[in-house]
């Protein structure tokens, strides 16, 4: 039998008990933020007449999310980090702030401290015999298309077997594997020499596929490369590459595919006197054009926890 209690006096002073929202102590954003998601709670749980027995599974969801460290995971997968991509991008908007290089979401795989080098960077620094050699090289470039020089270009990536090192369950991959930073010269360019990543999948016994699985959704993003790219004076920009034929491109379950990030992917050789593992190999060649601070600051600079290669 479904019954309506969100509007009594009841349940609205429990909410405004639970969150202190008249009291003088607290934070008063964080105050603002948990009374407004609790009430959108008990709405839901009084228009969808959720019974205890599923508040109490998901209750218990959240303590195995938790245990599972997969929340990051979960928020990509649920559309949230993409949702924070799309109210970005219309602030970019309203701001009339074009160009630049599409962003796309960070994920929860990055980790500080990769040691970054002067215009090229060979990271993959364990063998990977499914592999083959890639080169991923470009040219950063300000609003105007002028290179920036000393912008630092960070990316990291998975092997070929969907594993990210430091997050890697199999314990084989050094620090810092598939990982590296570069610093641009005056003439802007970079490049990286690297292996093909393949896609990755949620952990298959993990909080975030176990609710996709209930969802009737699979947990695989598409062979992908992550960009971090800095430089003084512009915006940091946060992105990813695809990798050109990759059947999901168009079906990540982290929703963070964009059109003009899928550069073509061409053969190429003379991989040897690159001091690459093969001679032919693949080359991307993905060009990054950086935005303009606004007033002095990067408006969009995201600040979340992340890994660390000593954590
Ligand atoms: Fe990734």
């Amino acid at each position: 039998m479904s019954v309506q209690v969100f509007e009594t006096q009841e349940v609205q002073n429990l909410l405004k008990a639970a969150a202190n929202a008249g009291g003088e102590s607290g934070d008063a954003r964080a105050k603002q933020i948990v009374h407004r998601l609790l009430s959108d709670l008990f709405k839901a749980i009084d228009d969808l007449d959720m019974t205890p027995d599923e508040i109490w599974a998901g209750v218990n969801y959240f303590n195995k999310l938790g245990q599972d460290g997969e929340a990051a995971l979960l928020a990509a997968g649920l559309g949230l980090e993409k949702y924070l991509d799309i109210r970005m991008d219309a602030e970019d908007k309203a701001a009339a702030i074009a160009g630049g290089t599409p962003r796309t979401i960070e994920g929860p795989l990055f980790v500080t401290g990769t040691p970054v080098r002067d215009g090229v960077a060979r990271i993959d620094v364990d063998e990977d015999e499914d592999a083959g050699p890639l080169v991923i090289r470009g040219t950063v470039t300000g609003p105007d298309g002028e290179p920036i020089a000393n912008a630092v270009v960070e990316c990291w990536h998975a092997n070929s077997k969907g594993f990210y090192s430091h997050f890697d369950p199999t314990g084989t991959q050094s620090d810092f594997n598939l990982r590296g930073a570069v610093r641009t010269g005056a003439d802007g360019t970079y490049e990286f020499r690297t292996l093909m990543p393949v896609g990755y999948g949620c952990p298959p016994h993990g909080a975030t596929q176990q609710l996709l699985n209930v969802l009737g959704r699979h947990g695989n993003r598409p062979a992908h490369v992550h960009f971090f790219v800095i430089a003084d004076q512009h915006r940091k920009l946060t992105t990813q590459i695809n990798i050109e034929g990759d059947p999901l491109i168009w079906d990540d379950f982290a929703y963070a595919t964009r059109e003009d990030l899928i550069p073509h992917v061409v053969d190429k050789t003379g991989g040897m006197e690159l001091g690459l593992k093969a001679d032919a190999y693949k080359e991307i060649e993905f060009n990054i054009a950086l935005t303009r601070l606004v007033d002095g600051k990067d408006n969009q600079l995201v600040n979340r926890p992340r890994a660390s290669a000593a954590a």
